[in-house]
């Protein structure tokens, strides 16, 4: 154990317990090795209250304060898996990055991340579930992610965290040909929207039923 690793729940929160959630989610029907080998590495449980803890490798969503929530993980693998279609990642985009969950998954499978988050609370304690990580890909950002971030675009994909009643238009345009984009989309029945950009147009596929927090304008 380095000795930056956690020492509390070490019984709950321990290698074994996220390969039991690895395992699990191969049940699914999750098959994308990089998505996997992810998951097995980011240890959830330093993203949620320590009350919290012996839950996080639940397949339930978990409370992260300011009446936001951490993805299940199956939702996550699925969004990762679909968005990143078996290629080698450059530029990412998250909006929405919570605790920072799914911004660190994100920085092991693709060689740049950006998050944006528009709740400054959140993302403080985002910042400090990750330092312990050390992860020097990634860059959070102070924002509204309903304009993406024009200036680090293009992105190879775009990953949204927070359901909008539609999708919002700003997000499509800084994809990278052959980009790809998933956002959990609609008010009270939500899917999840797979965007491609296949040279000048975009393909939508609408995938299955999801249940997200919703996407805000502006910052807070
Ligand atoms: N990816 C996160 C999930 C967080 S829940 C994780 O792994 O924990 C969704 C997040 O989206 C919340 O933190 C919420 O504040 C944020 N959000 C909602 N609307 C937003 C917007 N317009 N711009 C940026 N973030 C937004």
């Amino acid at each position: 154990m380095s000795p930056l690793s956690p020492t509390r729940g070490v019984g709950l929160t321990s290698q074994r317990t996220r390969d039991r959630m690895v395992s699990r989610l191969r049940d699914k029907g999750i098959r994308d090795e990089r998505v996997l080998a992810a998951m097995s590495e980011v240890p959830r449980h330093l993203f949620v209250d320590e009350a919290l803890a012996s839950r996080a490798y639940d397949d339930a969503a978990l409370p992260i304060g300011f009446e936001q929530t951490i993805s299940q993980p199956l939702v996550i693998a699925r969004m990762l898996e679909s968005v990143r279609a078996g290629r080698q990642l450059d530029r990412v985009l998250e909006v929405g990055t919570g605790c920072g969950y799914q911004a660190a998954l994100l920085a092991h499978i693709a060689r740049e991340v950006y998050s944006v988050e528009r709740i400054a609370g959140l993302l403080e304690r985002a910042r400090t579930n990750l330092r312990p990580l050390r992860i020097a890909n990634l860059r959070l950002a102070y924002g509204d992610g309903y304009k993406g971030l024009p200036e680090v675009a293009p992105f190879d994909a775009i990953v949204v965290a927070a359901a909008a009643p539609e999708l919002p238009s700003e997000l499509p345009r800084q994809l990278a040909p052959g980009g790809r984009l998933i956002a959990p989309v609609g008010l009270e029945e939500q899917r999840l929207i797979l965007v491609e950009r296949r040279e000048s147009r975009l393909v939508e596929t609408v995938l299955e039923s999801v249940r997200f927090v919703p996407m805000r304008m502006g910052k807070r």
